[in-house]
């Protein structure tokens, strides 16, 4: 449990789904937009964000970066959410799951 007087330090990850969500928005932008906000201290966009690689990232910066806020924006939390929660308990964050899924895109969550 995160005591609430704790500072927030949030970590921000977009995931790309391949093409999927990168081509039709630009990451990067709204990665390096996201780093700019309050307590946001990491912010990162990578290709696969459900991927082990993907998921060695978050729980890295978790630990490196003293995270106790994640914020993960990819796909659906019915497809990916609960690989996130694993994510994010085994060093003690707290997840929170941003969904930019629009209709008919082809996100396979
Ligand atoms: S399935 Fe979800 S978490 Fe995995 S790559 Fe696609 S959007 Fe990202």
């Amino acid at each position: 449990m995160i005591p609430d007087s704790m500072p927030l330090r949030v970590g921000v990850y977009i995931c790309h789904c391949g093409v999927n969500i990168a081509g039709k928005v630009d990451v990067a932008d709204v990665s390096e937009w996201a780093g700019s906000l309050p307590h946001v201290v990491i912010s990162r966009n990578y290709k696969f964000m459900c991927s082990e690689p993907g998921q060695a990232m978050i729980e890295t910066d978790i630990r490196d970066h003293g995270l106790n806020r994640v914020v993960v924006a990819s796909c659906s939390p019915r497809l990916h959410g609960k690989t996130f929660m694993e994510t994010c308990r085994r060093p003690g964050s707290i997840l929170i799951i941003l969904i930019w899924r629009r209709s008919g895109n082809r996100c396979p969550g």
